[in-house]
């Protein structure tokens, strides 16, 4: 199969990065790369899908990883994965798990899920700071992406549901496949789970996942995991902080220990990051010279900087989260120059995952490997939002009132950087705006 062929398949299938980033698939596949990476870190605490996947279909996953590395011309695939994940598999490093992809064991630091991490410990190589993983020579998908393409490419089944840990403060945690579009309010009814008025829900991880309103959110193709926590735990009361205060805190607490920058995982490879100097300016002062800061496009927001490495509450990452918004406004970005120097001491420096998740307050949650739920819940109604992807929204080519069937185009990709949408469930078109299509079955 030629790349242009692979590519036409995954477009047709709507596949976007399933591991939160939802950039549109097909975009990543490209000549000149010799390693694909394979991202199943699973890299935030609390967070099982991608094993929960790997458990049931990791012959699907190589099957996809296959078909990227066919068309592309790669030489060899690495199945990243935490040690503990690979002992829970019955893998172990260096086995092969297809024609070309082996198994690399990970481990088990926070963040190893970040691509550029993750290339730097399966590879040892530096992306340049603000570029693609391929000027590296390297494609990277996470393990849910490619049972994604390997469905639409071998079955022609497009993507219509998505694997979904539920967990946190809850009864008992469990990871279940969930249809795209389904309303996390009907989820959490059908399952008995409430958020107490002292908590919150997070979509996604506890350190990087954002605060979502459960009777309006719905899942989505990027949808990894719904978490309930509490409003005390230190990873989520970050980020009930206002910019306001976090800027106060910034300029008059610190106390310029550097720490931060000295833990910080993309600093330690080289990344010309500084969060202990971007705390000292005011925002006025950024807002009037952008261009003095654009380190702040290369910042992952991981968060280590703030939720474990500052003694003074003080969120570095939040300060470079507000400097992105600048930066976008003025359409700038980090450009590359110079020599790229991984600390020597990284490896002394790297956090640990178990050291992590007592730091962000949420250990006591983690209570093992949760149960697989085998069957796909089927919602009475699914909400599919035209943007779930990076990109373009997606154009609607169906009418209120219409039939529509699971694995139906319900809305077309809007270019390159777009993707198809696709009912995932048996129904009826009741609504069709700008934003949205409801179905009810
Ligand atoms: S959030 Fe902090 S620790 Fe993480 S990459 Fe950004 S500056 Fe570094
Ligand atoms: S760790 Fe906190 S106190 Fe130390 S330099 Fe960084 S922001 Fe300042």
């Amino acid at each position: 199969m030629t790349i242009e062929q692979l590519k036409k398949l995954i477009v047709d299938g709507g596949c976007v990065g399933a591991g939160g980033a939802g950039f549109p698939s097909a975009v990543k596949l490209a000549e000149g790369a010799d390693s694909l990476v394979i991202n199943a870190a699973e890299c935030e605490p609390l967070l099982y899908s991608d094993y929960a996947l790997m458990k049931q279909h990791l012959a699907d996953v190589a099957a996809g990883a296959e078909y990227v590395i066919e068309a592309t011309g790669i030489q060899k695939g690495y199945l990243g994965l935490k040690e503990h994940t690979a002992h829970r598999l019955g893998l172990h490093d260096g086995e092969s798990i297809s024609a070309h992809v082996v198994v690399k064991c990970l481990p088990n630091v926070y963040p190893m899920g970040d691509e550029i991490i993750l290339i730097y410990q399966t590879l040892g190589r530096v992306v340049p700071p603000g570029q693609l993983p391929i000027t590296v020579g390297v494609i990277v998908y996470n393990s849910e992406t490619l049972y994604n393409i390997c469905l639409a490419v071998r079955d022609g089944k497009p993507v219509t549901q998505k694997w979904v840990t539920v967990g946190g403060q809850v009864r008992k945690p469990f990871v279940t496949l969930v249809p795209v579009g389904t309303p996390v309010r009907e989820l959490m009814q059908k399952y008995g789970i409430t958020v107490p008025e002292d908590s919150v829900m997070i979509d996604g991880g506890p350190a990087m996942g954002p605060i979502i309103n459960p009777d309006t959110a719905v899942i989505t193709k990027t949808t990894k995991a719904l978490l309930v926590l509490p409003k005390t735990a230190p990873a989520i009361a970050s980020k009930l902080e206002t910019n306001r205060t976090v800027n106060t805190h910034a300029t008059a607490n610190c106390c310029q220990c550097r720490l931060c920058t000295d833990m910080c995982p993309r600093a330690l490879i080289g990344y010309p990051l500084t969060p202990h100097k971007i705390v000292r300016n005011s925002i006025q002062m950024m807002e009037q010279y952008p261009e003095n800061f654009t380190e702040a496009s290369v910042c992952s927001g991981c968060g280590i900087c703030e939720l474990t490495a500052c003694c003074q509450g003080i969120s570095p990452r939040g300060v470079y989260q507000q400097v992105k918004g600048i930066l976008a406004k003025n359409k700038l970005r980090y450009q590359h120059k110079g020599e790229i120097r991984v600390d020597p001491d990284r490896e002394y420096r790297m956090l640990p995952s178990e050291r992590f998740k007592q730091r962000i307050g949420v250990a006591k949650y983690d209570v093992g490997v949760p149960e697989i739920l085998a069957d796909a819940y089927i919602p009475s109604r699914i909400e599919l939002p035209l943007r779930q992807h990076i990109g373009a929204p997606a154009k609607p080519v169906v009418q209120v009132g219409d039939t529509v069937a699971i694995g139906q185009l319900v809305a077309q990709a809007d270019g390159m950087i777009s993707a198809n949408i696709h009912s995932s469930v048996n129904g009826r078109v009741l609504e069709v705006s700008d934003s949205r299509i409801v179905i009810v079955v």
